[in-house]
Parts: C-alpha cells; structure tokens; sequence
C-alpha cells in the first residue's frame, strides 16, 4: 500500500469534527469515469497533479454535496496507485447516507470506464492492504467490511450500488473481497511472525546475542517500556 495523507480540512464533514466509535469499514466507488486522485483530493501536493477544475474535495460542499470519506484509492499524476487519507479515522464520515456513517469508516475507490482489468486488480489490492490496516489499527476483522450496496440492504445506507456494479465484472465480490483481507490479516503475520527478514537477519542475531534483545516477536512495534528495557541493558552494560 502506498498510503499518503491529505486531510480535507475545507470540507464541511471535517469542520463538523464529530467522533464516531468506528465499528466498520464500507467500501465505495466513486461512480464517475476519472481514476485519478486529483479529481477528488487537493490541492496538488506535487505527485497527485493540478486540478485545473478546482472541484477536488478540499471545500465545504464537493459538487455541492455535503459528501466526505476517509480515504481514495486512485492514481497520481504519473499513474501509479496510491492510497490517500482524507479524514481522521475516528471522525464521522459523510459517505454512507445512513446510520453507517455514526459507525463506519468509508473509502472511494475511483473509477475508471470499468473495463480495465490491470487498472482494477492494482486498486483492488490497494483496497484490500487498505482494509487490512484498518482492521489491525481498530481490532477489527474482515466481517465487519460492507460495501455500500450491502449498507442498503441492511438499512444502514442509500440506495447505491457500489462497488458491486464493478466487481464482478473483474471476477471478485464482497465476499471474495473480505476472504482476501482475511488472507492478508492472518497470512502473513502468523507465517513469518518469529522470522526475522532477510535483511535485518544479520542485526537481528547480532542484538539476541549480545542480549540487547531478548529474540522474540521481530515483526511487532517496540513499546516505550520495551525501549526502557534496552536503555537499562545498555547503560548498565557500559
Ligand atoms: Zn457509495
């Protein structure tokens, strides 16, 4: 994932600064042919690329909507696939039409005409790392992933049909989506959990040995009571 941050502070949604206990994820797709970021995130940052229509979604109301999400999934300027974060996680999206957005955070996929398949696999797999992330950061798991189309079914969202329109013209669904997040939450954490990469092998035994590092868990975060552990060793040491 390649996840950048732009937060829409001109919008309305983020002005209104209301928190929500964030209970989901609802996918969308944007429902217009233009995949590139720049359409709906600005100003230029100097990768998405200028907007001359000044109609991004860094304003109060987008088009003239009162509309915000939580990220986009699109292109830069020179095509590449990127993620941007559009609004604090924990804030209260304006994404859903319904009672999801008091507990969902919302992401738009932007579209291009649907028929390009190279151009679908890669923000597919955006989304889905994207998604992933999010579970591990709110203790959340692929069942609580929707996409709006689900949302109106469940009452929790208007009547969209997004991203379902797309997907299975690709040969993917929401339930095929949500097996691959799952994929990507247990895979490969569980598989490499207590082996350290290539790359750091050799830093890694050097720190065991010379017990800096007790050896355990080299993919996890270090905590600053962790930290205090490996400052007392080493001072104590010298
Ligand atoms: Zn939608």
């Amino acid at each position: 994932m390649d996840l950048h941050k732009l937060l829409l502070t001109k919008n309305d949604c983020y002005k209104a600064n209301r928190k929500i206990a964030v209970k989901g994820i609802m996918v969308h797709s944007t429902g217009a042919n233009n995949p590139y970021l720049k359409r709906y995130v600005g100003p230029d940052d100097g990768i998405l690329g200028n907007n001359p229509n000044g109609n991004h979604w860094n304003q109060p109301r987008p088009d003239g909507q009162q509309k915000c999400v939580h990220a986009f999934i699109g292109k830069l300027a020179n095509r590449d696939i990127a993620t941007y974060q559009t609004l604090p996680w924990d804030m209260r999206g304006w994404h859903a039409g319904g009672k999801a957005n008091d507990t969902h955070m919302g992401f738009e996929i932007c579209e291009d005409n649907l028929t390009d398949k190279n151009y679908f696999n890669a923000v597919y797999h955006e989304a889905v790392e994207l998604c992933a992330y999010l579970c591990r950061q709110f203790s959340l798991t692929e069942k609580n992933i929707i996409c709006h189309s689900e949302g109106y079914k469940q009452g929790i969202a208007s009547n969209h049909g997004d991203v379902m329109h797309w997907f299975p013209k690709h040969g993917k669904n929401m339930d095929i989506f949500r097996s691959d997040v799952k994929k990507q939450l247990g895979g490969v954490d569980v598989a490499n959990a207590n082996t350290p990469d290539v790359w750091a092998q050799k830093d890694w035994d050097w720190a065991k040995q010379q017990g800096w590092l007790d050896g355990t868990r080299p993919k996890d975060n270090l905590t600053r009571q962790e930290f205090a552990i490996v400052i007392r060793k080493l001072v104590e040491k010298k």
